[in-house]
Parts: structure tokens; sequence; C-alpha cells
């Protein structure tokens, strides 16, 4: 790192990366955008909370060296770029970092900073889990019964955003070379897209949900995918995703016909279920029969709906985390936006950017923290002392602040 503009924490260290490991040492040091909007205060209560808790949980022998890069609003005003190029390097060079929500810039010419965020490293793996914290007020009956984690391909499917207006020359063009070279009929009038999903991209999302499950002792994974109508993407996901699991990971996993014609429905301690199911069907089992499911690999559009979904049987988007994630590198992130309207008023629930920090903690190998910040949470919840969104759901709650919540959190670490 040779940019002047970033204040490197003299007394932090850097993470390393070898042969697929990374290398933590005590005092690493974390670039964080604090986030446009509500950013800034839901970014204090959860630094608060996440070094609240690695202080306690280590007796102090370990603690992150927070190094603030910019990014949005903030960095349009200071650099006069949304998305500075050291910021860019920084995660890369850091490897991993946390964000909070960013203003889309509009008309500025680039589409989205998260998204840009996302290609320009490579973060190809959107990591959502979905759990419920008891007394979070939920749509269904036994919100209990969630505890699924996400994989949702991040680089290609409708993401890879290839399109045509209708009536322009590229649609016109594609439109006519489908009819002449390809004898396949689409109407004048269309727009086109086009859905690439390739090998690479869907092999090593698939590896790494695998290898989420092996590390983190999770026993079931499930391929969600179109494929009985798209067979070339979505079915194509499907097979490759089988293909990873019986030549990479063959000795954790077990098919679901292995299950049932050579196990008799037993899946044997230390093995992973490898199963498929096809998308429409999976959103009535993620409500019918949730407690089936654990991990979850997919394509890009059906794991933006099923996250949001998933979300939403759990107490909605406030307190979901999630994290785009490469080889070595990691952005943890609150899943909501910038909620304008709420900025700096000290009132918003920071529970999806402190759970983003518990992913975070998690990733760093320091699982004693972030299990902390997770009880922490949940006794705050049932004490009913909880920010606006769920005290106007929830009977005789004690209403918070944004930094009063995370002082509520601080105080129920053990
Ligand atoms: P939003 O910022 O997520 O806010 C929509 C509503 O969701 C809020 O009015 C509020 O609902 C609720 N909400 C969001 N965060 C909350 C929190 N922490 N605690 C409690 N309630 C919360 O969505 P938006 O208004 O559509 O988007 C605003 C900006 O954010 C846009 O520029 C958008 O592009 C950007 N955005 C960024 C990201 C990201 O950086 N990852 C993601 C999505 C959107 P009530 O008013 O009903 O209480």
């Amino acid at each position: 790192m040779t940019n002047h503009n970033l204040k490197v924490p003299a007394d932090g260290q850097e993470i390393g990366y070898e042969n697929g490991v990374l290398s933590v040492p005590e005092r690493p040091i974390v670039p964080f955008i604090e986030g446009d909007g509500i950013g800034p205060d839901i970014w204090r209560a959860a630094r608060r909370v996440l070094d609240g808790a690695v202080d306690r949980s280590y007796a102090g022998s370990r603690s992150i060296a927070w190094m603030e890069i910019l990014a949005g609003e903030k960095a349009k005003r200071e650099r006069d770029d949304w998305l500075p190029p050291e910021t860019v390097d920084a995660v890369r060079h850091f490897r991993g970092a946390i964000k909070g929500p960013l203003t889309t810039p509009v008309g500025g010419g680039i589409r989205s900073l998260n998204v840009a965020l996302r290609q320009i490293l490579d973060l190809y793996a959107c990591i959502r889990p979905v759990r419920h914290f008891k007394g979070v007020p939920s749509p269904v009956k036994a919100p209990g019964k969630v505890d699924m984690v996400i994989f949702r391909e991040n680089t290609e499917d409708v993401y890879a955003g290839i399109e045509w207006e209708e009536g322009s020359g590229g649609a016109r063009e594609l439109i006519e070379f489908l009819r002449n070279k390809l004898g396949k009929r689409v109407r004048e009038d269309s727009g086109i897209g086009i859905k690439p999903v390739s090998v690479t991209g869907s092999k090593r999302l698939v590896r790494k949900a695998l290898q989420y499950c092996v590390d983190r002792g999770r026993t079931d994974l499930t391929l969600v995918h179109k494929g009985n109508i798209m067979k070339f993407t979505e079915g194509a996901f499907k097979e490759w995703g089988y293909e990873v699991a019986a030549q990479e990971f063959g000795e954790w996993t077990v098919s679901e016909k292995q299950l049932w014609d050579e196990l008799g429905g037993a899946l044997p301690a230390g093995k992973i279920l490898v199963k498929d199911r096809i998308a429409d069907a999976m959103f009535q089992q993620i409500l019918l029969r949730p407690a089936e499911y654990q991990v979850l690999a997919t394509t890009n559009l059906n794991g933006d709906y099923l996250s949001d979904a998933l979300a939403a049987q759990v107490g909605g988007l406030g307190m979901a985390p999630g994290s785009n994630e490469g080889d070595g590198l990691a952005v943890f992130e609150a899943t909501h936006g910038t909620a304008p309207k709420y900025a700096g008023l000290d009132k918003v629930n920071p529970g999806s950017l402190i759970l983003s920090g518990v992913m975070l903690l998690r990733w760093l190998g320091w699982p004693e923290a972030a299990a902390a910040v997770e009880e922490a949470l949940q006794r705050t919840i049932a004490e009913k002392r909880v920010t606006y969104d769920l005290e106007r759901q929830m009977k005789g709650a004690t209403l918070l602040k944004t930094s009063e919540f995370a002082a509520a959190i601080v105080g129920n670490l053990g």
C-alpha cells in the first residue's frame, strides 16, 4: 500500500492469506466505510458492540484496528470521487472490510457503488445467514425454525446486466441473428437480455458453500435452480454443483439418492447431504419445512428473491446481515439502504450492521466474540428494549435510540 490518503493505524497488523487460508494477527487492520444517510449512526453503534465483545471475549489480548476508507457521499465531498481507487486498493490489500449502506449515485455513470465494489474485487459469493432472534416480530408462526445461509452467485446470471432495449440496433441485430443463424423466433418488439451461467462461476460458488459446510459443521446443502425450464443455465448450475460435491468433497458428501437407497435415510455423522430443489418449490419449502434446510447455493436472481423472502420470515431487513466474498477477500455489509429520512436522528435499528460484524468476527476466526454479540443481542431483544421498528410491533416494549440500543447490548455482554 503506497497511497498517502489513507491513515493506516500504526499499531495494527495486516491479515495474511496463503494457500486458501487466512492468517489473522491479534490486532488486525480492518477498513470500514461508515456509509451514507443512517450509516454513521449504525456504524457508531456497531463498532461499540463489536469492540466490547472482542475486548471481553479475549480479556484485552485481541482487538481490531479500524481504518476508515471513503465511499459514497463522504468520498464525493472529500475526494470528488464516489469510489476512490484507494478505497478499492485498501479492501484488496487488507482483505476484510465492513460497510454501511451507500447512496446510489443518480446519473453519475455508476450503476451502484455496491455492484462496482463486487465487480472490481470479484466478490463472487453473496452470503446471507438468516436466523430468527426470539421476540422479533415475524409474519410466520414458527420463525425459530429458520436457520439458513444463502450462497448467491454474485457475478453472472441476470446480474451481468447484458441487455438491449426494445427497438435498439443491438436488439434488432440479435433478433435477426437468432432467426437467421440459429432458427429461433423472437418477437420483433422485444427487449433482449442475456443470462450467462458458467462452469467457473457456478463451481467456485458451490465450492465456497461446501467449504462453509465443512468448516462450520453444517450437514445439509441444497442447490436451488430452475433447471426444468432453463436447462443449459439453471440446470447446468445444478449439474456442476453436484460435480463439485462428488469430485472435490466426495469424502464429506452424500446424495439424496444414496441417503435413501444405501443408508436407510440416516445421514452418517460428519457427512453433508447434498440435494437440489426447483426454485418455485423451494419458496414453498422455506415456509412449510424450513427446518430441513441449512445452506442454499443458487444463481443470482433466485438468490436475490430467496434472501429477501427469508429475511421477511425472521422479521425483515433491519436484522439481516450479509457479506460479499471472493478468495481471501470479504466485504461485510448492512443489507438495507441509507433510509435518508432518518439520517442523523439516532433512531434506526443497527442490527443488520451489528450482525454483519458478527460475520466478520467469524471470518477472522473469532467465534467466541461472535457468539457473545449474538447472545447479548438476543438478551436485549428478550428484555424488549429495542429501536422504533421493533418497538412499534412489540407489546410493552421500551423504545431505545440507536446509541441506547448499542449501550444495552454492551451491557448484556456476558
Ligand atoms: P432503505 O434505505 O432500506 O429504507 C426503506 C425503509 O426501510 C425505511 O424507510 C425504513 O422503513 C426501513 N429501514 C431501513 N433500514 C432500517 C433500519 N436500519 N432500521 C429500521 N428501519 C429501517 O431503502 P430506500 O429508501 O429504497 O433506499 C435509500 C437509498 O439507499 C437509495 O439510494 C438506495 O439506492 C440505497 N440502498 C443502498 C443499499 C446498500 O448500500 N447496500 C441497499 C439498498 C438501498 P420505515 O420508514 O417504514 O420505518
